[in-house]
Formats: C-alpha cells, sequence, structure tokens
C-alpha cells in the first residue's frame, strides 16, 4: 500500500470532498456532485515534498478522515486547539493515575477530561528534516496544514535556518490569522513565554525560534527586516491585534533596563527601546493589561473586548511552585476561562490555542512529578473550557507537539503509586498473594517510571559496570551484573522533586519520536480518527469551521467545491485583510 493510499484514487477522493459539502449554504444530506479532485501526487523525494504538496495531501487526508466518519455537513463557529506541549502517551497515562490517586479513587481506570471525548486518532510528528521533531515545525504544521523543519515558525520547508532574506514569501497562513481577518475573535494563552515555539506559531513568522526579543536576533537579520517574535505579537497586523494574548515573557515586551514590576532583579530586554506594553495599552484604550492573578480576577470580563496578560518576566511557574509566586499567577484553567469569556462576546465565533507548556520543561528536566502535575493541570483548563462554551457549536482538539522518552513500565499491582517503585504481586507467578518489591538483576528496586535519556543518569561512576553489550543478553543469569543502580530502599521516589533515572546521561532530556494523541469532541471532530499526518489537524479544523474555510476560499485557496486545496500567500493574506479592514465589512 502507497505511503497514502489515496493519492492513486482522485476520483474517489473527488467524490468524499464533495460530500463534505462546498460551502455552509449546501445541507449536509445534498447528493454529491459532480467535481473536480484534488490532485496529489505521488511522492517524490525530495523535490516532490513541497509546502504546497504538504498543503493539499494534509487537505486531502482530513476530507477523507471526515467522509469516513460522515463528518462533512458538522460545523463549528468557535474552535480551541489545547496542546500539551510534549504531552506523550505515557505521560497521560501516568497524569490519569496520579489524578485518580489524588482523587481517591481507582488511578488505572480515571480518566482526565479530554480522555472522556469521543474521538480520537494518532498524529506522526516527524518533520520535514528530523525524525524526531521540535516544538517550532510541530506546531506550524498544526497551526498551517503544511509540514515544515526544527526551528521554523510559520514559514516554509524552503529557506535556510535563520535565513531572513529567503524567509520572506514563504510564510505560512496560520488558523488563528484567518480567524482574525474573518472577523473571528483570536486567542493564544500559554504558561511559557508568549514568544514560546508554540504560541508564536499563531502569530509569528520567523525561520528562527529563538528570536523572541530583539536582542536575539543577529543584526543580518534585523538588516534583512526580519523582528523578533514580542514585536510581531504586539504589531499583528488585522484586527488591531488579538483579542486575548496571556503567558510569560514579560520582560521581552519592555525597554531593556525598565524595572519589572515583580522582581527587582529582572529588567526589560527589548534593545529597540520600545515600551510594547504601553504601545498596546495606548493603541487599546479599552482593553486590559495584567500582569498578576489578583488584577485578572478583579476585571469585569463582560466588559473586556481585548485583554494582555503577562504573569512573569520568562515562562510561568510551574503549577507546583504558583502558590509561592510573589505577586500571583492565574492558573491555566483560570487563563482559559477568562479567554473564553472575553472571545465569545463575537457574534462570529473565535480561535482560541492553550498551551500547557512546561509539561515538556518538567519532562526536559527528568522530573515525573511536575510533568504529571502540569498535565493535570492542563486537563483542568480542557474541562473549564467545556464548562464555558456550547459543545454544539465548538471544536475542541487537544494534542501534543511531540512526545518525550519517558517510560511506564515494570509489572507493578494495581492501585501501586504511580510514582512509587514497582511493587508487585506474588500470586503472578503461582505463589501466595501478597505483594514484594520488584529488583533488578543486582537486587535493586527500580521505579515505574524512568527516561532513556536526561539528567537522571546515576551510573558513569565508580558504581557503574561499563562497556556495551551485544545481543542476546541477560543481565543477572549469564553475565551478572554485581552494581551499576542507586540503592532506592530510603528513597522517597514520589517527593516532587525526585529525578526518575535515565539510561543515557545527557544534560536535558530529549523529545521522542513516536505517535502522539489527538483527542476531540464537538462539530467536526469525528474526523479525527486512524492515524493522521500532524499538518492535517489544520485542515480538519478548517474545513469544519465555515467562517476558516470561506476565508481561505477568499484567498483563492480553494477547489470548485469550495475545498481549501492551495496553500494560500501569506503576503496575499495581508493585502486582503488591509483591504478589507479598509472597507466596510
Ligand atoms: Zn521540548
Amino acid at each position: 500500500m502507497s505511503r497514502f493510499p489515496f493519492a492513486a484514487r482522485p476520483l474517489l477522493l473527488g467524490a468524499m470532498l464533495s460530500a463534505l459539502g462546498a460551502c455552509a449554504s449546501q445541507p449536509p444530506s445534498a447528493a454529491p456532485a459532480a467535481t473536480s479532485s484534488i490532485a496529489v501526487p505521488a511522492i517524490q523525494r525530495p523535490q516532490g515534498e513541497t509546502p504546497s504538496w504538504w498543503f493539499r495531501s494534509g487537505a486531502a487526508q482530513a476530507a477523507l478522515a471526515s467522509a469516513q466518519a460522515n463528518a462533512g455537513g458538522q460545523r463549528a463557529k468557535n474552535v480551541i486547539v489545547f496542546l500539551g506541549d510534549g504531552m506523550s502517551i505515557p505521560t497521560i497515562a501516568a497524569a490519569h493515575v496520579l489524578a485518580g490517586e489524588r482523587a481517591g479513587v481507582d488511578g488505572e481506570s480515571y480518566r482526565l477530561s479530554f480522555e472522556k471525548f469521543p474521538f480520537s486518532a494518532l498524529s506522526r510528528t516527524y518533520e520535514t528534516d528530523q525524525q524526531t521533531p521540535d516544538s517550532a515545525g510541530t506546531m506550524t504544521a498544526i497551526m498551517s496544514g503544511v509540514k515544515t523543519r526544527a526551528g521554523f515558525i510559520g514559514v516554509s520547508q524552503l529557506p535556510k535556518r535563520q535565513d531572513c532574506a529567503g524567509s520572506r514569501g514563504q510564510q505560512l497562513v496560520s488558523a488563528l490569522e484567518l480567524a482574525a481577518s474573518a472577523g473571528m475573535a483570536t486567542g493564544a494563552v500559554t504558561t511559557t513565554r508568549i514568544t514560546h515555539a508554540t504560541p508564536a506559531a499563531t502569530y509569528g513568522h520567523l525561520p528562527e525560534r529563538n528570536w523572541e526579543v530583539d536582542a536575539d536576533l543577529s543584526e543580518a537579520a534585523k538588516t534583512a527586516g526580519c523582528k523578533d517574535f514580542a514585536a510581531q505579537l504586539i504589531d499583528f497586523p488585522v484586527a488591531g491585534g488579538l483579542t486575548v494574548a496571556m503567558g510569560g515573557g514579560r520582560t521581552e515586551f519592555m525597554p531593556a533596563g525598565a524595572d519589572d514590576p515583580e522582581y527587582a532583579t529582572s529588567v526589560g530586554q527589548r534593545l529597540d527601546g520600545r515600551d510594547l506594553i504601553g504601545e498596546w495599552t495606548s493603541s487599546h484604550p479599552d482593553g486590559k493589561y495584567v500582569w498578576n492573578a489578583a488584577q485578572l480576577k478583579a476585571l469585569d470580563l463582560t466588559k473586556t473586548p481585548r485583554l494582555l496578560g503577562l504573569f512573569e518576566p520568562s515562562h510561568m511557574n510551574y503549577e507546583h511552585e504558583r502558590a509561592h509566586d510573589k505577586a500571583g499567577e492565574p492558573s491555566l484553567a483560570e487563563m482559559t476561562t477568562s479567554a473564553i469569556e472575553v472571545l465569545k462576546r463575537n457574534p462570529n465565533g473565535f480561535f482560541l490555542m492553550v498551551e500547557g507548556g512546561r509539561i515538556d520543561h518538567a519532562l526536559h528536566a527528568g522530573n515525573a512529578y511536575r510533568a504529571l502535575d502540569e498535565t493535570i493541570a492542563f486537563a483542568d483548563a480542557v474541562q473549564a473550557a467545556l464548562e464555558h462554551t456550547d459543545p454544539a457549536e465548538t471544536l475542541i482538539v487537544v494534542t501534543a507537539d511531540h512526545s518525550h522518552t519517558m517510560t511506564f513500565a515494570g509489572y507493578a499491582h494495581r492501585g501501586n503509586p504511580i510514582l512509587g517503585k514497582v511493587i508487585g504481586k506474588t500470586d503472578s507467578y503461582g505463589g501466595g498473594s501478597m505483594t514484594v518489591m520488584a529488583r533488578d538483576a543486582t537486587g535493586q528496586a527500580y521505579t515505574t517510571l524512568g527516561f532513556a535519556n536526561g539528567p537522571g543518569y546515576t551510573g558513569a561512576s565508580d558504581w557503574q559496570a561499563e562497556g556495551s553489550k551485544r545481543f542476546p543478553h541477560n543481565p543477572g543469569e549469564y553475565s551478572p551484573i554485581r552494581k551499576g543502580r542507586p540503592d532506592l530502599g530510603d528513597v522517597d521516589t514520589t517527593d516532587p522533586d525526585y529525578m526518575q533515572e535515565a539510561t543515557v546521561p545527557l544534560k536535558q532530556e530529549t523529545h521522542g519520536g513516536e505517535d502522539v494523541a489527538i483527542f476531540a469532541t464537538g462539530p467536526g471532530a469525528a474526523a479525527f480518527h486512524g492515524e493522521l499526518e500532524q499538518n492535517v489537524i489544520f485542515h480538519v479544523m478548517v474545513q469544519h469551521t465555515p467562517r476558516l474555510r470561506a476565508e481561505l476560499c477568499r484567498l483563492g485557496s480553494c477547489n470548485a467545491d469550495g475545498v481549501p486545496v492551495e496553500q494560500s500567500n501569506w503576503q496575499h493574506w495581508l493585502k486582503l485583510a488591509s483591504d478589507a479592514a479598509a472597507a466596510p465589512r
């Protein structure tokens, strides 16, 4: 079977696209009309894998998945994308066990908010240049429908990294940008800096994810006209900017040397002298800028047309440390609820992206506790969204950008603490029913959660048996290992600061390359099934949201059936959006 089986069947695909429905006026039950097909060329690597090919193949896969699920008639008014950064399937599984333990109920069968969604799929996350991806290229795929290279934000795979001049003309239109020019409200909410890769991919375009503040840009990039993400957020060219933006990264918006309101040790970073917060407040006199939890709580959201929240100089605190924050920070759930209350005032609907951004950071640090705790806080934010939106008109998609190396292993008995040492049952081996500490080949206890690599490496010292091994190898039986791992006998591995063991020593644990999950509910959610390339997520969202789809058609992206199949040009989007803003709507 070819990699994209539908590619060989353009006529069948054409019928499926037709069944999806051409426009909002066509009733869902209408008979398929005679139709043109999307021609998806067979992959000819590497030349065939163009940005435009990625867009068309993503559109075709989304249309096929939708037709298979008979979801063509389902139309969303609002879209919320929840992005758990690095939220691998083992992370979700371990987090739901911990959430159940905390609730005093059975952890193994406990379900986080999004694990109760009716539809799910797998997402294949590789980038055009990396087997195991980063957050920049993956979020660009989700937001623009086109896979690209690691490190790239809202830019196609064609230029070289950091080639500012070469990236001009290669910007990809994001779903949030389409929503803004279509008259919908727009929002981005995160626990990281609002200029970090994931949120930046909703509004920004640069061939370098690290250009978050102007101080980070090379002179060559500045000369070639590239602008940092903080400035891109405040200068967002359509609809007066994003309706809501909340997260960390405050000092990237402040001129160099300016005092941070919360910490005496923090100062503004901008070398261009711009006070982006001041610019924002003066250009939005009725908008509200807040930098701590009390200010956010005090707002009358029914009278807040626009909201900017910058709650920390850099990333926001982990949920575990949030209560100790100096000025007080809102939770991700509180930010999500506030964002929705502001966004839902727009009768045209809204597009919102919410990131649980520090799941990834805790995993890089080899610390399972915070990763699970952040995942639970993320699930609470999804629950808050469910409680503040109408399920009949809101498509909610929960996914991750990439995996990590955390493993969930060993034969612990049902109910064993997820952060604990593996305790098995003797009757699993035909003995009496007693629980017993599992032991490795050296007689040592071990934990259920561990990492393939990262800072938790405990060997490479006087302890570790050295040298590589050949397969087959059965430590403890044919090749005794007497030393190596730490004695966990007196170690409380459930302590929030315990660092799980890692096999390969790395300063930072890495991402993983296998699939992540997609969970979905609401109109169009049924199209999420099977295994999808990550860029298909964008196409399912726009194909099932009439306003987003109509906006792409207005940009000239649609085939005769009104299905967006051609990649749109960002400059063209900008011009049309500006013209529309100048003319009365
Ligand atoms: Zn990461």
